[in-house]
């Protein structure tokens, strides 16, 4: 690999600039300004108001499921599906070692332990066939129930990650959900705007979380949201992240330990102004992933990762792979674009190697290995790719 003529190969798609190219920014092009500046003329910027009713409504129309739940973040929206899926204290949850702490993290709130699962090639996300010869070894099923034999834990849930906005191969995983009795939660925080055999995702799993953190691909500065098919769980969902209160008209009751999830309405404001913009977002991001995988299909040595088939993808974070005997010169390709003004970086470091994970049960790991050694993300904001629609 020729670090340089993969530099030329950027800079052709992405064009002459004396700015730093950032991986990923936010576009602000629509109604954010009317709507932010009425939540501010009302004084309805805090817990409740029309903003947040309306963001959760268009969030559940543009993804397809019965209820969408506005939280603080989609870490927070990740922690809430898991304890409303009934993760307990002492389980075990399965996830990629290929992810964002933020998967990791939400399951040791609930006081579970994170079992890391290898990646699969043509996704970049959970194998689910290599899942499910690895639960054949280890695990079992007591009274409908799928215990770690080697470790004695209860295995509850599995939290496959839509990787760089690639949807997860869901037919086979669902299929092992029904074998071993796992309730299947979809991490879509990277999956807005993604579909999995013409459904999007989120819609596919009993609970899933989503994110509008500022490098998303659309934003409400902070933010995520929680989505279900199922109403008893949304409704409880709603209860659980705004403290759990007993609707009275002046009352002060609380029926459960609640969380203060709730997403402020003025950051609600922003959510709906970014919502309205995203079918454009989604047109300019695919212009952008196709420019780059042209360009980048004559350079030796390096291969622009396209949507699994049976997908389609939003391309939140365009990912280039390195060929195995290319993988040493990684850092060089990292140092060479960055000092030229165009932002790249490598992987997340895989969550088995964490400190604070490490003593956490795993299986073999040797796709997600090779990932971590060759992965690297392009810039990928919308503004970088032109709109056909
Ligand atoms: C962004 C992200 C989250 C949630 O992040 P927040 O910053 O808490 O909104 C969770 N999982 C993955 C894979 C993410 O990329």
């Amino acid at each position: 690999m020729d670090c340089t003529e993969v530099l030329k190969a950027l800079k052709g798609v992405i064009g002459q600039s004396d700015k730093f190219v950032s991986l990923h920014e936010p576009t602000f092009a629509g109604n954010e300004w009317d709507y932010v500046k009425d939540c501010l003329d009302t004084g309805w910027v805090s817990s409740v108001g029309s903003y947040v009713d309306r963001f959760e409504t268009m969030l559940a129309e543009y993804t397809g499921v019965k209820r969408a739940v506005a939280v603080v973040n989609g870490t927070a929206a990740l922690h809430m599906c898991l304890l409303l899926a009934g993760v307990k204290a002492g389980d075990e949850v399965l996830l990629p070692t290929l992810t964002f702490v933020a998967t990791a993290n939400a399951i040791s709130y609930c006081g579970a332990m994170p079992h890391f699962i290898d990646s699969e090639e043509t996704t970049l996300g959970l194998d689910p066939h290599k899942l499910a010869d690895y639960l054949c070894e280890i695990a079992e099923l007591r009274s409908e129930e799928c215990f770690n034999r080697k470790t004695g834990r209860r295995i509850k849930a599995v939290v496959p990650m839509h990787t760089y906005g690639h949807p997860v191969d869901l037919d086979p995983l669902l299929d092992v959900c029904e074998r071993y009795k796992l309730v299947l939660i979809e991490d879509a925080a990277e999956s807005l705007g993604s579909y999995y055999k013409g459904k999007h995702t989120g819609q596919w799993g009993k609970l899933s979380a989503l994110s509008f953190n500022g490098n998303k691909v659309i934003t409400t500065g902070g933010g995520g949201a929680i989505l279900t098919n199922d109403e008893e769980l949304g409704a409880l969902a709603k209860h659980l992240t705004t403290t759990a209160k007993v609707p009275h008209k002046w009352e002060f009751k609380h029926d459960m330990v609640g969380y203060n999830y709730r997403l402020p309405n003025i950051n609600a404001a922003l959510g709906c102004a970014q919502l309205e913009q995203l079918p454009g977002f989604l047109r300019r991001k695919r212009t952008l992933a196709q420019n780059y995988q042209q360009a980048l299909a004559a350079v030796d040595g390096v291969q622009f990762f396209a949507e699994p088939e049976q997908s389609k993808s939003n391309y939140w974070l365009n990912t280039l792979l390195l060929d195995d005997t290319c993988c040493e010169q990684r850092d060089e390709l990292l140092e060479i674009t960055n000092a030229s003004g165009i932002m790249t970086r490598p992987t997340w470091t895989l969550m088995h190697k964490l400190p604070m994970f490490n003593d956490c049960p795993r299986m073999e790991l040797s796709v997600a290995e090779s990932f971590e050694r060759r992965m690297i993300n392009l810039p990928s904001s919308a503004s970088l790719g032109a709109d056909h629609g």
